[in-house]
This record gives structure tokens, C-alpha cells and sequence, in this order.
């Protein structure tokens, strides 16, 4: 390998060992195809190696480059004028910029990612007619201009049939990259003229490496990548899905604290966790809700985290406004959570939480531990 190693390519591309030696030939040797097709898995990597790539190629000084340099930063927001990224979108989307800049910041934030939208996305002859025009343009650096599209094989048959004849005649100093976990989907013809770079599996450590870097305690990160059969974007998504479950949970926790419905806080102990992290997370979602409805009655509405609760939040500070109680319950709330260790039924924890965290949200002294 060469002087190259520097350069955060080599990270972007971690654990995939064909990739990262035939693109690293092809820096070296300064000989480029005009087309390559990243293929492999979801989830593994192949968006951000494009990226990587790119960006090897376009940074002003490859050998020190840290990300930080012009070029590089560009190209992380996605927003590097010789660089066109095309992806899968829904209509709906596409045909709204501003919605299309959402998805692009979200893309930029965690490249690794996939993305789910609720409607079917595609892409469509519309993107692809865009991009060969833009191709033709002259490059704003060295380098040459470049194009992403990120699984190609949701191209349209007219999208695909529209995009060939741009492989078929690439502008100079033009580059493609396509992305697919789906080859076999693409046109033969398109397959026939891009060099194939084959991405796998990711290791379990590798997984957990990435994780932990994204802020996951080493013991869940550990969990996530047991869990993830190899694909970063399958230990993001079950991690997504789990948080969204615990803010659900704490929130319900912190809805039943202030009501005085027994069925439902019997209901409730049955969906709370039963293990100690989850009980743990849910707790704390829970006191954050209590934060959030304190904030809400001090005027400081800015501060609230629970967004996607605001009108919940308010309403609740509407009706419930003794900052002494709900300041207790915190407390409460953070010292059972401490205390944990010594429930191990965690049925009769959750009841008792419950009814204690009610009696003292009615202002009344809890005894006893
Ligand atoms: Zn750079």
C-alpha cells in the first residue's frame, strides 16, 4: 500500500480487503475506470467507500488530509460542486427540494445508514437526464467530476435505459460510481461496462469498533453487532428501533405517574423491560420526560428533548404544575434506578415504581425504601 494510508479513504473502507487493494491500485497507478460498481451486502459500507474514494482522489493534500481540507469537507456534506449523488427517493420527494436536502443532511450525518422512506422510492429518468448534463460540465478542481448512484438497481427501466447511453459515451474525466447489495437487477449491459468491486460481510469486531465509535457503550455495541449478520446498517436500524421503543415506553411510564388508572399501570408493567439495561434506559427516558414537563412550566420550552412529545409535554404542564412534586419524582426516579440490583422481579419493581413515583407526584411523603 502506499503513502495513501493516511488518508481517512482507509477508514471509510475498513474491513474490506478487495475493495480497499484494487482501489488503492487504481490510486496508485493513476489508472481509473471510468465506471466502477461497488457490490456486496446492504449496510457494509459501500456508499461511504464511494465516498472515501472520491474524496482520496479529490483532497488537496491526500497524504496529510485528516478530512478537514476544503475538498474533503465538500464531499462529507455531499455538497462538492463536481459531485453528483443520485439515490433512491419517493416522488413525492424528488419533486421537493427542500425535502431532498432533508434526506441529503441525514445521508451526510450517517452515510452507513439505509433509508427507509413509507412510500416506494426509485430513480427515475428525470434524475438521470440531470446528471448527464451536469457530467458534461467542466470540473471545478482536479480530479475530474464524479457521480454516485446509490443503489442503482432502483433505477427505472427507462432510468437505466437513459444512464447507459451515458456509460456507453462518458464525458472526459468523468467517473461513475454505482452501489448495489442487488446486481443482478442492473441492466446486463450496465453491468458489462463497470468494473466490479465486491464488498462483504463485515466482522463481528469491526461492527462493534464502529459503534463504539458512534457513542454505544461497549456492552451494547457488543449486543447490536452479535445481532447484525455483518451489516452496519442492520446493527443501526435494530438500534433505532430500540431507542424509539424505550422513548415510547418512558413516556408512557411518565403518562401513568400523573394518572390514577390502575389497569393501566398494570398494563404498562407488562410491556416494561425485563432486563437491567432496558429498565435502566427506560427510567432514565422517563425522567427526561419529567425534565422536559418542568421545563415546559418554567417558560424554558426551548430546552425540551422530547420533541416529537412537545404538545404532549405542554399539555401535561398545563395541568400539572407543582415543580415540587415533579422535581421529587425525579429524584425518585433516579434513586430506584440506582437501587435496581435488589429487584430482581422486575413485575413487582415496576408496580411499586409506579405507585410510589403516583403518591409522591400527589404530594404525598414516601416512606420506606
Ligand atoms: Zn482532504
Amino acid at each position: 500500500m502506499s503513502g495513501s494510508s493516511q488518508h481517512r479513504f482507509i477508514h471509510s473502507i475498513q474491513g474490506q480487503k478487495f475493495a480497499l487493494e484494487l482501489l488503492s491500485r487504481a490510486i496508485d497507478s493513476g489508472r481509473l475506470a471510468s465506471a466502477y460498481l461497488f457490490r456486496g451486502p446492504a449496510g457494509v459500507g459501500k456508499f461511504a467507500a464511494a465516498l472515501g474514494f472520491i474524496a482520496r482522489i479529490k483532497c488537496s493534500s491526500p497524504e496529510t488530509c485528516d478530512g478537514s481540507c476544503h475538498n474533503c469537507r465538500l464531499i462529507a456534506k455531499l455538497d462538492h460542486p463536481d459531485i453528483d449523488i443520485i439515490l433512491p427517493l419517493p416522488k413525492t420527494v424528488s419533486d421537493n427540494p427542500d425535502q431532498t436536502a432533508a434526506v441529503m443532511l441525514q445521508v451526510s450525518a450517517e452515510p452507513l445508514s439505509e433509508l427507509s422512506f413509507a412510500k416506494p422510492a426509485s430513480i427515475g429518468i428525470d434524475e438521470i437526464r440531470e446528471l448527464s448534463e451536469r457530467l458534461a460540465l467542466t470540473p471545478t478542481s482536479p480530479g475530474g467530476r464524479w457521480a454516485v448512484i446509490r443503489d442503482a438497481d432502483s433505477m427505472t427501466p427507462q432510468a437505466a435505459n437513459a444512464f447507459l447511453k451515458t456509460l456507453e459515451e462518458p464525458p472526459e474525466d468523468t467517473y461513475i460510481i454505482l452501489t448495489s447489495s442487488r446486481p443482478d437487477y442492473l441492466l446486463p449491459t450496465i453491468r458489462s461496462r463497470t468494473q466490479p468491486v465486491r464488498f462483504t460481510r463485515l466482522s463481528r469486531p469491526l461492527i462493534e469498533e464502529v459503534l463504539i465509535s458512534r457513542g454505544f457503550d461497549p456492552k451494547k455495541a457488543h449486543e447490536l453487532a452479535l445481532a447484525a449478520d455483518g451489516s452496519i446498517s442492520s446493527a443501526l436500524a435494530a438500534a433505532e428501533e430500540t431507542s424509539t421503543r424505550i422513548r415510547e415506553l418512558g413516556e408512557e411510564l411518565w403518562v401513568t405517574l400523573f394518572s390514577r388508572n390502575d389497569a393501566k399501570a398494570l398494563n404498562l408493567t407488562e410491556k416494561l423491560g425485563n432486563n437491567r439495561s432496558l429498565t435502566e434506559a427506560v427510567i432514565n427516558s422517563s425522567t427526561s420526560f419529567l425534565r422536559d414537563h418542568l421545563l415546559a412550566l418554567m417558560g424554558l420550552g426551548e430546552l425540551i428533548r422530547n420533541l416529537e412529545s412537545r404538545e404532549r409535554i405542554d399539555t401535561a404542564a398545563d395541568r400539572f404544575k407543582d415543580t415540587r412534586a415533579i422535581i421529587a419524582a425525579i429524584q425518585f426516579l433516579q434513586e430506584r434506578s440506582t437501587t435496581l440490583r435488589f429487584n430482581p422481579q422486575y413485575d413487582l419493581f415496576w408496580m411499586d415504581l409506579i405507585l410510589r413515583g403516583r403518591q409522591i407526584i400527589a404530594g404525598k411523603r414516601v416512606s420506606g425504601g
